[in-house]
């Protein structure tokens, strides 16, 4: 069975180790090619495929069985185009996402529909606010310009904001840690995107010790139905296993 896994995430990487030890699945991840790619079990490609119909010509031409959409939730576009690229096929679609994080009553949440949103949420009067939401869409942060902002991306960055400072590093992160850098930096307000990955939880937990606000972005729609969905790396996993190796299914 060959299986095309879309990848960028902890779920990904976990779901290769899984797929990797599977006798008669030969597995592949794709990384988009922005960040340096982590290492994993199976072998790598990188970059964008052209679209629906590029990645469309790629599940033929490799003769992929099961398409696994492992991408970050707020990674609408590459969704969109393996939902339409696998009903294009009549290729089995897995989608592996963990459900976003849940608001607890000691929360203080401000909940915001986009970066937009994110970024008039915080207000006029000058705040120091931690950025954990990737460089994609630091440029929202512009428009509230009066902010010191602390930004953490994974490779560095050189945003258009008067007043931050650049941290480069990738999850997991450490709670305990999470608490020392928010205080150490005299942080007021973290804006974050709901995620729901457990390797970048650690800064809403220790946002919730110290009694901080958060700015939580949510997720994009999900897209529209294609697919089944799995919460996390064993679950896709069986769903994949279920699936047969197409040329069985057409009794080639
Ligand atoms: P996006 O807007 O959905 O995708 C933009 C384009 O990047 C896609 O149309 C596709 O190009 C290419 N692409 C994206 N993921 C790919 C993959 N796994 N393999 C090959 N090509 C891919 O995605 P994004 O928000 O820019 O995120 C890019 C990648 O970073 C994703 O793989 C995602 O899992 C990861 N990531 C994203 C976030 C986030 O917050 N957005 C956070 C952590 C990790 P073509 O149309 O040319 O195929």
């Amino acid at each position: 069975m060959r299986v095309l896994v879309l990848g960028g995430t902890s779920e990904a990487t976990a779901l290769a180790a899984l797929l990797a030890a599977m006798p008669g699945v030969e597995a592949i991840m794709s990384f988009a090619g922005r960040t340096r790619a982590p290492s994993a079990p199976i072998p790598l490609r990188s970059g964008g495929f052209g679209g629906a119909e590029g990645l469309w010509q790629y599940l033929e031409a490799e003769g992929i069985d099961v398409l696994v959409d492992a991408t970050h939730p707020f990674a609408a576009q590459i969704s969109r185009n393996a939902e339409i690229a696998a009903a294009r096929g009549n290729i089995p679609l897995v989608i592996l996402s963990r459900p976003g994080w849940t608001r607890e009553p000691q929360d203080r949440w401000t909940e915001v529909p986009d970066m937009a949103g994110a970024a008039a949420a915080i207000g006029r009067e000058t705040r120091r606010v931690f950025l954990a939401i990737g460089r994609l869409q630091l440029a929202a942060f512009e428009a509230a310009p009066q902010h010191y902002y602390l930004i953490r991306t994974i490779e560095p960055i050189a945003p258009n904001l008067p007043h931050h400072r650049i941290i480069a590093a990738r999850g997991p992160f450490d709670t305990e840690a999470e608490e020392r850098l928010l205080r150490d930096e005299k942080i007021d307000v973290i804006v974050a995107k709901n995620s729901g990955a457990a390797a970048v939880f650690a800064k809403i937990l220790a946002a919730r010790r110290l009694g901080l606000p958060v700015i939580m972005v949510e997720r994009p729609a999900e897209a529209s139905g294609v697919g089944v969905r799995a919460a996390h790396a064993a679950e896709a996993l069986a769903l994949i296993l279920g699936h047969g190796p197409r040329a069985a299914l057409r009794g080639v």
